[in-house]
């Protein structure tokens, strides 16, 4: 069963005042248990608007979002258990720490569940580990950390909850490569262990690419592209016609089909790269790898 399935949502802010905007239209998909989905769109396509809409933040102008087969909004006094099933990671969560210590930080999700003292401890030490959250910071102040740790801090927070599916908004803008390359990796091993599902909204291919297994692209609030990551970066020409860039990797590929070189184009890792050149280079008699 899909773990969350979105079936003709439509959202307007400001509905029935002056100066609504439709942010989002006809949008249909279903995510199912272990997938791991990115969203890729130019700014203002609705990203933040439908993942918002997949904790409850947002209610639907029409349309359904069912999470584990429950549609969200059939009794709204019970949308608070949506909020544990889906985990949020907001842009730039580090502005949302607010409590003394590290630990009661990427304690309070879990406390608000009602978990026990000891639950809470286990659910705290297993998200710190996966976040690579030090034991020695725990009982330090948010605010004594750097930028980068702050931010694994507040994801290990989310984390804490065991969502069933964690959505992260652009969880490493901001940060250096070995930064981002960190937060990602540490997502990803989540994700393996975890079994849960993740939502990845970036704006940087390679992380899609390296990270993502399924990609929907939205486009003016609605769904332009919904597959596999190879099949959508494989649209390469598309994507960018639509103002979106392609991994370097696969602009490579573009570059050389352009000269006249007769090589697959739907690359965009590069252990692929390196297989398909091999493979080109073999068909023409020539070895080398
Ligand atoms: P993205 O995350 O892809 O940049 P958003 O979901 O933020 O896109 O925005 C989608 C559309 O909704 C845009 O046209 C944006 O201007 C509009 N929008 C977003 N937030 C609001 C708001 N609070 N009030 C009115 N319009 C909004």
């Amino acid at each position: 069963m899909s773990i969350i399935q979105v079936e003709n949502l439509e959202y307007v802010y400001g509905a029935g005042l002056p100066g609504a905007t439709r942010a989002l239209h006809d949008v249909s998909f279903s995510i199912e248990e272990g997938d791991f989905v990115g969203i890729i769109g130019p700014t203002g396509c609705g990203k933040s608007t439908l993942i918002t809409h997949f904790n409850g933040l947002h209610r639907p102008s029409s349309g359904r979002i069912l999470v584990d087969g429950q549609d969200m909004w059939a009794d709204p006094k019970a949308i608070r258990r949506f909020r544990f099933m889906v985990g949020l990671v907001f842009q730039y969560p580090e502005y949302q720490l607010f409590e003394e210590t590290v630990y009661k930080d990427i304690a309070y999700g879990p406390t608000n569940m009602g978990l026990d003292a000891d639950e809470v401890r286990r659910r705290v030490l297993m998200a710190a580990d996966f976040c690579g959250v030090a034991e020695s910071w725990l009982e330090k102040s948010p605010f004594e950390l750097s930028g980068g740790q702050k931010r694994r801090v507040a994801i290990a927070g989310v984390i804490a909850m065991q969502p069933r599916v964690l959505v992260l908004d652009e969880p490493a803008a901001g940060l250096d490569p070995e930064g981002r390359e960190m937060i990602l990796s540490q997502v990803k091993a989540y994700h393996r262990e975890s079994g849960s599902s993740v939502v990845l909204v970036s704006h940087s291919m390679e992380d899609i690419a390296k990270y993502a297994d399924k990609v929907l692209v939205l486009q003016e609030g609605t769904v332009a592209m919904y597959d596999t990551t190879e099949n959508v970066f494989a649209r390469a020409q598309e994507l960018m016609d639509m103002g979106l860039s392609v991994p370097q990797v696969t602009q490579i590929f573009l570059q050389l089909r352009s000269m006249g070189i007769d090589i697959s184009t739907d690359v965009y890792t590069i252990p692929y790269a390196v297989k398909t050149i091999c493979r080109a280079l073999e068909e023409r008699g020539l070895s080398g790898c």
